[in-house]
């Protein structure tokens, strides 16, 4: 059959206006740091220099978390809902004007694609504060407070730490629920990927959001731990690796201060015979491909029965050889840059120890850009459960294959991990899907399909993967107190 070749197809980048030094958003303006340094963010598909981004120090922080307490005493955590409302669809407005700026920008910082940035996480973005502008006047009525107990009330002063992964989608997680609560929030955006929660401090300006109501510190591990050790903050919201979630839980331990962790995962995508096998390959793409596999809930273990393994894997291989891997602004690339060099040695180290240990190595025939960080869509057969492919979180386009034959050995398997946020359940039958459900330890299992994301659905994990649940009602919870303590 002819090949048909797709004719390059980028995105301008003439929508963005990158400055080339950023300062930090405290008090509703952009302000020089106390200490003198910087760090680069780059583009990870070029290593291109965009510009150059201040390191915060804790006198900086310090600074952002009483221009937050400021605002929270004077002016947010008085203020009606309707009004706090109206402030969010005013966000969210803006998010939708300026989308492209936006999808742009975050492909330029982070490397995903731009479809992925155009069609996911910008309207994700700004749907969140569509969905939380909402709640704002009615937070009395979510049924969050006992039955004739005090209404819901603010927290207070939220410290919020974010990863590199979605960096405005998950700055929407955390910043929507919080003011939408009548909370004031400092956010520390993920240091490799800064520029659109900078944009987002302008989206602030332009929506006249009281200063100090939403404050922005940039920095790496160093300015986080600043913030989630500073005593003036009331709550931690937190979402990144595993380790770091430890650190913050145990720096925390025996405080008033509250916390609620959105940690790592290795979800189980499980295929049985009955499933409709090109659907389940497309999903199971989409699983672990999507974002080049940096995805807390990527289904990173595939699971497939073993009468059906040789054909979902003929399949499989087949629909990766169409994969196009390369410049993140082209709109026809599938699969962009990994984030950074330092996550690209993480995927090159447990992929060479997968092979170590026996695993089966396979990636389609593709051209890698010669600069920038790439690694190809990867698929590991024969893997056992002690490998550490199939225990450990790659975070990359990596997938590894295991086999079962019975429900409870597919259960079994996809439950004997530390982790627990999300799984796949690929089957014909609705009780089958209904009692899977019911024994897979994960916050979200998804049925037939992967990845589907909703700002009304909550979101988080069972065991090491976290605590506490963002989006839905349920995510309110997490930012409100209806006890005597504020
Ligand atoms: P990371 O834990 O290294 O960093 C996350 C953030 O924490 C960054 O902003 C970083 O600067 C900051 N940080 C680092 N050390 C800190 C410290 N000691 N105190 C306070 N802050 C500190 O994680 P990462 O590599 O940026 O992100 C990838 C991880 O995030 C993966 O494990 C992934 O599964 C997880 N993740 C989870 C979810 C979820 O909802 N569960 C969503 C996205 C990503």
């Amino acid at each position: 059959m002819p090949r048909f070749e797709y004719a390059p197809a980028p995105e301008s980048r003439s929508v963005v206006d990158i400055r080339s030094s950023y300062g930090l958003f405290i008090g509703g303006e952009f302000v020089e740091s106390s200490g003198d340094t910087s760090f680069k963010t780059i583009s990870p598909a070029t290593e291109e220099v965009l510009a150059d981004i201040t390191e915060a120090t804790a006198d900086d922080v310090d600074r952002a978390v009483k221009a937050a307490r400021q605002a929270y005493r004077g002016v947010w955590g008085r203020m009606s809902g309707a009004d706090r409302g109206k402030y969010l669809f005013r966000i969210a407005r803006l998010l939708q004007e300026r989308a492209r700026e936006f999808a742009v920008l975050e492909t330029l910082d982070n490397g995903k694609p731009i479809k992925e940035a155009r069609d996911v996480d910008i309207p994700l973005a700004a749907a969140h504060f569509f969905y939380h502008a909402g709640w704002a006047d009615k937070l009395e009525y979510a049924g969050l407070a006992p039955a004739g107990g005090r209404p819901p009330r603010p927290i207070g002063v939220v410290g919020q730490v974010i990863p590199w992964n979605f960096p405005l989608l998950m700055l929407s997680w955390k910043i929507a629920p919080a003011l939408a609560c009548g909370n004031t929030v400092v956010l520390k955006p993920a240091e490799t990927t800064p520029l659109t929660a900078l944009l987002f401090a302008e989206v602030c300006q332009q929506a006249d959001l009281p200063p100090g109501v939403v404050n922005i510190v940039t920095g790496a591990g160093d300015t986080g731990r600043a913030l989630v050790e500073h005593p003036g903050v009331d709550k931690i919201a937190f979402t990144g690796s595993t380790e770091v979630g430890k650190a913050i839980a145990r720096t925390i331990a025996g405080t008033r201060v509250r916390a609620t962790l959105e940690l790592g995962g290795k979800a189980a995508n499980i295929v049985f015979d009955d499933a409709p096998v090109d659907q389940a390959v497309e999903g199971i793409v989409n699983g672990i491909f999507f974002n080049q596999g940096h995805v807390c809930c990527a289904g990173s273990r595939l699971l497939v029965q073993e009468s059906v393994h040789d054909e979902v894997i003929r399949k499989l291989k087949r629909r990766l050889t169409t994969i196009r891997v390369g410049d993140p602004l082209d709109k026809n690339t599938d699969l962009g840059a990994i984030n950074s060099a330092a996550q690209l040695d993480r995927i090159r180290e447990l992929s060479g120890i997968a092979e170590a240990e026996g695993a089966e190595r396979w990636s389609p025939p593709c051209d890698l850009p010669s600069r920038g960080f790439w690694f190809p869509p990867t698929v590991f057969t024969g893997v056992a459960q002690t490998h550490r492919i199939a225990q450990e979180e790659v975070f990359g386009p990596v997938l590894s294959v295991l086999t079962f034959r019975t429900p409870q050995e597919a259960v079994a398997k996809a439950n004997n991990t530390p982790y627990g946020l999300s799984a796949g359940v690929w089957t014909d039958k609705g009780s089958r899907i209904l009692w899977m459900a019911d024994q897979l330890r994960a916050g979200v299992v998804w049925a037939n399909t992967f990845n589907k994301f909703d700002p009304t659905s909550p979101f988080g994990g069972f065991k090491e993967s976290g605590y506490g649940r963002e989006g839905g009602r349920h995510g309110l919870e997490g930012y409100v107190t209806t006890g005597d303590d504020q």
